[in-house]
């Protein structure tokens, strides 16, 4: 573990340097038309401790969209507000399918695989829209009070750019809805998804927002519990087998640490115990991960030793 923060400083600055040529092995995403008009040379990572520290380098306070991370924090809203029940509408096992990827769905009659893929997580946003008088800004009210900043906001331009391209989200929806696994109507469903994949923040935000899930459930800036420990244990759990989606097997054997990437290029990486590694990189490979972000966090982690699987 590092101790000393400059030391973790220079690391950070070299990770960076090394990766400049990268960002082009990779492509920004398109399918959401906003998310496309994003500088793919931009690049920042940040490691927040659960003792307090902060270190950052690159572009690790220019706001992104968090697109899919935003699920983490989702699936933390909805276990909190339905407990045991929320697993009879949604399993835990990885997919072995692309995030939006519509025919698995079927066979297994609307159950989504696991609340990290958009199925599942569109699963969640029911949850959140039939259980909150207003899911949106409860999202958003629990993304301000994580990151400690009143100043979060949900990016329009990419709000509506998602809504206009959203067929294949509404098509999963009204699958599942036609299973009678949705209980919200399908266009608030969208509505709520959309809001909370659209969130702008960065990467320091976004490290300091998971925390609780380094800590057994519990902020260590305000020692409040956000869950229990066995939920935190159990994210931590399903990040480490779907969170970086089709490559979640690589990212385990070469990594080792419970993760979440969105198509926004963000990657967060939970160190159990220790803290939180935030980065970002917009151009994505064929799974919809952040190329540099990948291997900053791998960078990081073999040098840190880091891995949970000693
Ligand atoms: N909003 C995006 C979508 O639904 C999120 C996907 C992602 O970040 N992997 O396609």
């Amino acid at each position: 573990m590092i101790k000393d923060i400059a030391d973790l400083q220079n690391k950070l600055q070299q990770l960076l340097l090394s990766q400049k040529n990268e960002v082009n092995s990779g492509q920004v995403a398109e399918y959401i038309p906003a998310l496309a008009k994003v500088n793919p040379e931009l690049m920042g990572v940040c490691v927040a401790t659960i003792d307090g520290k902060i270190v950052g380098a690159g572009d690790y306070q220019q706001a992104f969209s968090i697109q899919s991370i935003s699920k983490v924090f989702g699936l933390v809203m909805a276990m909190n507000r339905l407990g045991d029940s929320l697993w009879q509408r949604i399993n835990m096992e990885p997919s072995g399918q692309p995030f939006n990827s519509i025919i698995q769905l079927e066979w297994e009659k609307g159950i989504p695989r696991n609340p990290v893929i958009n199925a599942g997580a569109l699963l969640i946003a029911d949850v959140l829209a039939s259980h909150y008088s207003s899911s949106k800004l409860a999202f958003r009210s629990n993304m301000r009070m994580l990151a400690g900043d009143e100043s979060i906001q949900i990016d329009q331009e990419v709000y509506q750019s998602e809504l206009s391209h959203g067929n294949r989200n509404a098509a999963l929806t009204y699958l599942m809805k036609s299973f009678g696994n949705i209980e919200a109507e399908v266009p608030d469903v969208l509505s709520h998804y959309f809001t909370q994949c659209s969130i702008a923040m960065n990467c320091q935000q976004l490290a300091q927002s998971l925390l609780f899930l380094a800590n057994k459930g519990i902020d260590p800036r305000t020692n409040k519990a956000i869950c229990s420990p066995q939920d935190s244990h159990r994210v931590n759990a399903i990040l480490s087998t779907s969170g970086m989606y089709d490559q979640s097997g690589e990212f385990a054997f070469s990594v080792g640490l419970p993760a979440k990437s969105g198509v926004g290029g963000g990657i967060v990486a939970v160190v159990p115990n220790y803290g939180v590694i935030c980065a970002w990189s917009p151009p994505l490979n064929k799974f919809g991960n952040s190329v540099v972000g990948m291997n900053i966090i791998k960078g990081l982690a073999e040098e840190l030793g880091l891995s949970i699987y000693h």
